[in-house]
């Protein structure tokens, strides 16, 4: 199966070299010498569901072309398929966080991508838990902020609370999100990689990004343009089984997408000082196998501030069965996807909170997704000053015009992923300031 979507990879780049481009269609700001001797004016690094609706994006621009690269032999295996597969709200980032604002655009976007293309989502709507004073001063606070935003929440009647969800215990009180929801992951980014195909935009997988580096010519950097010369980029690439060997392709402009690789990738090009080190938090996920309590709306507990999370939390999937999760676990590797069973008894205490008649017994591990984090124990919400909150960076990285890097990805990064996409765009080209 693998094999007949991708592309043969040296055929795909051996195509590429050939691709005729209309130059002249190609409005950027950033230049006005960019090379038109590239293989490709746009190369997506990373093929999760924010590099495909980037590259999607792109590849809409008349006159130009795109290619994305991916070191699995399908798009979307990593952090893109482990995950809760939630439609946030964006009520948990904090004042004009690009957090907040591509989430709230990006929900919107995504809703109307799934209703006109038929891709699988529910508007299942989202409760807030309070189980004490402490907690719900925090739904207080969280409610105040969701109406300076302009996000819709409100605070549901204790009668409300045992009509919808007689299972749930709720102490203090219940705040509830409406346009939370629940999307089919897979299925969208299976959409976004036929648009981009039927696009022209092309994918080259089973392909490992190892190196990046600025082509320039003419003169060099000055304190003045440190970016002063350069015309695209030389990518190189090593075949992921080494079968297919090494190969370099060269693009105007370089987004790089590459999740728990992106760190990676910005230390490939950015001088020594301008590296970072990567941070991961793994979440591991818990299965339920029992059909009561059946709930029907997504259950989070009241926020704590400072987690790397959300709490452990009960979502649903399209088929209405339930799954709790994830926590978080702070790991070297991101490769270890192992789930860790020593996670399940805390798991248990957390869930026992705000579904007591739970069945224990039917509580197994799952699967693990791993957030890509930029400091480490940081958190992803904004808590109550916003200490220790990291936001998104999305951002042409100075004195390396047309390279736009995309770094600490986390959630709600599936919901923002197509507003994500217009901001690379109005990065690159300036046309389409819509957040
Ligand atoms: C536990 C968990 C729960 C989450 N829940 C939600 C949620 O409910 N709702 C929500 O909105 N968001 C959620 N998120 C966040 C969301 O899943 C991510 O923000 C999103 O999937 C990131 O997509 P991406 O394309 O940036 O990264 P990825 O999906 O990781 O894709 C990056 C791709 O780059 C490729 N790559 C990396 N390095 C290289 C290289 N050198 N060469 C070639 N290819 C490379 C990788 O193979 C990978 O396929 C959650 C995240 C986690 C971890």
């Amino acid at each position: 199966m693998e094999q007949t979507i991708s592309k043969s990879r040296s055929v795909l780049l051996l195509l590429a070299r050939r691709l005729p481009r209309d130059s002249s269609a190609v409005r950027r700001t950033f230049s006005t010498s960019r090379s038109n001797d590239a293989d490709f004016t746009h190369a997506v690094i990373g093929g999760g569901v924010v590099g495909l609706a980037i590259a999607r994006q792109l590849a809409q621009r008349t006159g130009t072309s795109t290619i994305l690269i991916e070191r699995h032999g399908s798009v979307g295996t990593e952090t893109s398929s482990r995950n809760s597969e939630v439609i946030h709200a964006g009520i948990y980032y904090g004042p004009s966080s690009l957090k907040t604002r591509l989430c709230i655009r990006g929900k919107n976007l995504l809703y109307d991508l799934c209703e006109t293309k038929s891709i699988p989502y529910r508007r299942t709507k989202k409760w807030i838990i309070a189980q004490d004073e402490r907690q719900m001063q925090h739904l207080t606070d969280l409610h105040a902020f969701t109406k300076s935003i302009d996000v819709p929440t409100s605070f549901l009647s204790r009668r409300e609370i045992q009509d919808r969800e007689p299972d749930v215990r709720a102490d203090a009180g219940v705040l509830e999100s409406p346009t939370t929801g629940i999307v089919d992951s897979h299925a969208l980014m299976s959409y976004l990689e036929g648009d981009l195909d039927s696009l022209g935009g092309d994918q080259v997988l089973h392909t490992v990004v190892t190196g990046v580096e600025a082509v320039r010519s003419g003169g060099g950097p000055s304190a003045d343009d440190p970016g002063n010369g350069i015309t695209s980029y030389e990518i190189r690439t090593r075949s992921r089984d080494g079968a297919g060997g090494e190969d370099t392709i060269t693009a105007e402009c370089v987004v790089n997408a590459a999740g728990l690789g992106a760190i990676a990738v910005n230390n490939m090009l950015l001088p020594p000082e301008r590296h970072r080190t990567a941070y991961f938090a793994k979440g591991t996920y818990f299965s339920y196998s029992a059909s009561r309590p059946r709930v029907k709306t997504l259950l989070y507990p009241a926020p704590v501030p400072g987690l790397g999370g959300l709490g452990t939390h009960l979502t649903l999937d399209m088929g209405g069965r339930a799954r709790f999760g994830p926590d978080v676990e702070w790991v070297d590797d991101p490769t270890d996807l192992t789930p860790n069973p020593a996670r399940l008894a805390d798991a248990v205490k957390v869930i026992q909170t705000y579904l007591p008649s739970v069945d224990v017994g039917a509580i197994d591990l799952d699967y693990c997704g791993i957030r890509p984090k930029l400091s480490p124990g940081s958190s992803g919400t904004y808590g109550k000053d916003g200490k220790g909150f990291e936001d998104f960076i999305i951002c042409e990285e100075h004195g390396f015009p047309g390279f736009v890097n995309l770094l600490g990805i986390e959630s709600p990064g599936l919901t923002s992923a197509l507003a994500i996409a217009e901001r690379v765009e109005d990065i690159l080209y300036g046309e389409k300031a819509k957040v």
